[in-house]
């Protein structure tokens, strides 16, 4: 059975790079029928929080990533760690360094002025324990293979190797008994019985120094899988300024639907020929590994955005009346809004938009003008009004088809184009100076209010 996991370090939200390998564990799993899990890597105390936990957990939710059996957290399973780092020394693949933090440093000054990759270089490796003095304190260190070469079969990158005499003695356990994300990472993922290890190729080098830890315990190894690092639209690293932002930021600031973010992730850096819009019961059915592009992709906010589009077009008509509803600064009707959304979804991108284009239904008279508005209502507009307010009251039929007819011939009788009457009825009713069709406008506002403004205008 397949068992992934995603493990964020839970100190900061939950960035679209976090997201999007959360996303790719998910459907994986999903995919093949196994196991989701989602493990809170808090050892780093200081600057885990409790506002990022929750940060992290309601970005998922809200994606609807849902994960399988609980939470583990991985800052609970310290004395786990502990022994299995003692189990490796009791069994030869580890040992205990007694070097001094100076010893170390004065170690890494003379690499560095012979231009040699700064690494531990062993000192204590075949030392006896008893040379220390005593009661000194000492980390547990890794005892790495010293020849030959260590291979992963990637699923992404392909077979890698890395010459195992690269490989340094590196610390499992710290001089106070804490155990190093390298130790914790890997008998984390075997006690959780993670079989496939998907996240970003930045970790790929610690894969190389996390598999001796498998070999020397006898625990199978996983299978990897390292995605490509996001880029920014310039190709460089992606940063705040692309739109590195928080799932939260997308959803309150952006007015992303959650389906569109999802689709927009699946697609960064995973393809199915060119598709582009793929829900989420196509993306469980579609996703595996070998759509994992080698090279890094490139955020890119106008397709999110264009995505975001296409799910408010088919988004249900009630839902987004209560997502724009807490958008708008004015008491709302909800029904109304519901049944003007058909009208307001055609071409807004986002959520703000939609709240923007739904805003004057619910403006209370006298209506406020915004300052190109007010122009529109100048010269002869205002008698022009005073004209159409009248035929208007006499139609009986306030629906678009009749509205628009008798609007229409209202324009011929006065010889004007139907935009000098369009305009400050928009003014008018609106406001501003855009709005959906003004004949909608008319229908969504109803006979009485309709009039009612633009007699308010009219002179
Ligand atoms: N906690 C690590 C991070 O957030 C990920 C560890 C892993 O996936 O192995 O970068």
């Amino acid at each position: 059975q397949v068992v992934t996991r995603f493990a964020p370090s839970p100190t900061g939200f939950l960035h679209i790079g976090g997201a999007r390998t959360a996303l790719f564990n998910w459907l994986y799993a999903r995919h093949h029928g196994g196991k989701a899990l989602l493990r809170i890597e808090d050892t780093d105390r200081k600057r885990s929080t409790p506002e990022a936990i929750d940060a992290i957990l309601d970005g998922l939710a809200w994606l609807g990533l849902d994960w399988d059996e609980d939470v583990v957290f991985q800052s609970e399973r310290g004395a786990r760690h502990v022994e299995v780092a003692e189990q490796l020394l009791a069994a030869g693949h580890a040992y205990k360094c007694y070097a001094t933090t100076e010893e170390l440093e004065k170690m890494r000054a003379a690499q560095r002025a012979a231009k040699q990759p700064l690494r531990y270089d062993g000192r204590w490796r075949d030392r006896d324990p008893a040379d220390a003095p005593a009661g000194a304190p000492y980390v547990i260190r890794l005892k790495t293979p010293e020849d030959g070469e260590t291979a992963i079969d990637d699923q992404v990158q392909g077979r890698v190797t890395v010459r195992n005499a690269e490989l340094d003695d590196y610390i499992l356990l710290r001089a106070d008994g804490t155990p190093t994300y390298m130790l914790a990472v890997v008998v984390d993922d075997h006690d959780m019985g993670v079989t496939h290890v998907i996240r970003g190729d930045d970790h790929l080098n610690n894969a190389f120094r996390q598999l001796p830890i498998y070999h020397a315990m006898g625990w199978a190894e996983p299978t990897y899988a390292h995605i490509p690092l996001i880029h920014g639209s310039d190709g460089a690293k992606l940063s705040k300024r692309h739109g590195a932002l928080g799932a939260e930021t997308y959803r309150d600031e952006f007015g992303v639907l959650p389906e569109a973010l999802f689709n927009y992730l699946l697609r960064l850096g995973w393809g199915h020929g060119d598709r582009e819009e793929i829900d989420r019961d196509e993306a469980i059915a579609l996703f595996d590994l070998d759509g994992v592009g080698k090279s890094p992709s490139r955020f890119d906010l106008k397709k999110l955005q264009n995505l975001n589009g296409h799910y408010i077009r088919t988004a249900d008509d009630a839902r987004l009346a209560r997502l724009v509803a807490e958008r708008i600064d004015l008491p709302t009707d909800e029904g109304l809004l519901t049944d003007a959304m058909p009208v307001l979804k055609t071409r807004a991108r986002d959520l703000d938009e939609l709240a923007e284009g739904a805003a004057f239904l619910f403006k209370t008279r006298p209506l406020a003008l915004t300052e190109k508005a007010a122009s529109l209502l100048e010269g002869d507009a205002r008698a022009i009004l005073h004209q159409i307010s009248a035929r208007l009251r006499a139609e009986n039929n306030w629906t678009i088809e009749a509205l628009e007819a008798t609007t229409k011939s209202l324009a011929e009788e006065l010889e004007l184009g139907l935009g000098k009457l369009a305009q400050p009825m928009r003014a008018a009713l609106t406001g501003t100076t855009t709005s959906p069709g003004i004949f909608d406008v008319l229908v969504l506002l109803g006979r009485e209010e309709a009039l009612a403004r633009l007699d308010a205008q009219a002179a």
